[in-house]
């Protein structure tokens, strides 16, 4: 869900895109930058008839740039993540903020990662209250720099709150990751989300405030999801890569119309093929990777399939040792840095795949089980 949108432009090539419920929620956030806006100019002394504008067109300012300064705000985290040899998929501008879906994690540098974002927010409320200082402008324009430079200020410091999945969560687990290790820091950090998140739905039933009742929610269920995922892939930590593979593999020659594979495939219920390169006289045929049925899937979906199988044949396909633990594969797939991993065999030839659809399988099941390792082995 946090994948999808209209996307209005690229950063560094990454997209940033706005989900539709930002655009419900749009008016709700003017009504109360405006009531925002009103608060500020009476503690400052501004009457009504003093400003040009009514509050309601500074408060649809104040909405449209806070939503620039979230934008801001994931960027930073992106920035780092960047830096890092992290990717980033893309950023989501929705109803309660933004979500930047970042690749290839890695937890050595999630503290500091996590901690960019309201820095951000930090900077951006500072630069707009110096503003509001020196600036000899509008009283009216005074007013909405220090009601922005307020609302950055809260949102830096609401979203360093140690509730995971928000980002001071994340900066706990950060913290302890050295001290714990992984699976300890992800229990510390996703308990302390949801008690955090018991506090926030007491907090906003009490103040009738809907939008923390939301976050409460969402905070809830993220750090429910991901204590369940950290704990089903414990279960398969160390585990032999076999053990997610599947043999169900053809062939198909560089050459070949993807169309005819892709049939043969549903036809022989396979999940993927062997890609041999084309003949050559006297010589074998090599296998030079593999396709699976979703690389196939998705190039035909598309509609403008390459002419050969050669050309559908994804370049980020995992290499893994039959006998290897699976971990790395598991991380690789979950991560969405791979698509596939072929497993090979001691005379390098390819005699299976891990998909993601295997891993999902297997975690699911792991998870349901939430068993000590005993009978996976
Ligand atoms: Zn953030």
């Amino acid at each position: 869900m946090f994948d999808q949108g209209l996307t209005v432009l690229r950063i560094r090539g990454i997209p940033v895109r706005l989900h539709i419920t930002l655009l419900i929620f749009l008016p709700y956030v003017a009504y109360a930058a405006a009531s925002q806006f009103s608060l500020v100019a009476r503690s400052l002394g501004i009457t009504r008839e003093a400003m040009r504008l009514p509050p309601l067109a500074w408060g649809a300012v104040l909405a449209v740039g806070l939503f620039v300064a979230i934008l801001a705000h994931e960027l930073a985290h992106c920035a780092v993540a960047l830096r890092n040899g992290m990717r980033v998929r893309s950023i989501t501008l929705m109803m309660l903020g933004g979500v930047s879906l970042i690749e290839r994690e890695r937890p050595e540098h999630e503290a500091w990662m996590a901690f960019a974002g309201p820095l951000m927010s930090f900077g951006i409320g500072a630069v707009s209250y110096v503003a509001y200082r020196v600036l000899p402008a509008p009283a009216e324009v005074r007013v909405a720099l220090l009601a922005f430079a307020i609302t950055n200020g809260i949102l830096g410091a609401f979203n360093l709150l140690p509730a995971f999945p928000m980002d001071g969560g994340r900066v706990l687990r950060g913290l302890l990751l050295r001290r714990l290790g992984p699976a300890r820091a992800t229990r510390v950090a996703t308990t302390t989300g949801r008690a955090m998140a018991v506090v926030f739905g007491i907090l906003g039933l009490l103040s009738w405030n809907l939008i923390l009742v939301l976050i409460a929610a969402f905070v809830y269920m993220g750090a429910s999801a991901e204590q369940a995922r950290t704990s089903a892939r414990d279960l398969l930590r160390g585990l032999p890569v076999a053990r997610f593979m599947t043999d169900r593999l053809g062939e198909a020659y560089a050459d070949e119309d993807p169309r005819a594979v892709a049939e043969r495939l549903l036809r022989q219920n396979l999940v993927g093929a062997r890609v041999l390169d084309d003949p050559r006289d006297g010589q074998d045929r090599r296998e030079i990777g593999v396709v699976t049925f979703w690389d196939l899937a998705r190039r035909l979906e598309r509609g403008a399939t390459p002419a050969t199988i050669g050309a559908v044949m994804p370049v980020d396909v995992l290499r893994a040792r039959v006998g290897d633990d699976a971990t790395r594969s598991i991380e690789a797939l979950a991560s969405g840095e791979a698509s596939a991993v072929a497993v090979l065999d001691e005379g390098e030839h390819v005699i299976g795949l891990v998909t993601p659809a295997e891993i999902q399988r297997a975690l699911a099941l792991a998870g349901a089980l939430g068993v000590a390792r005993g009978p996976l082995g």
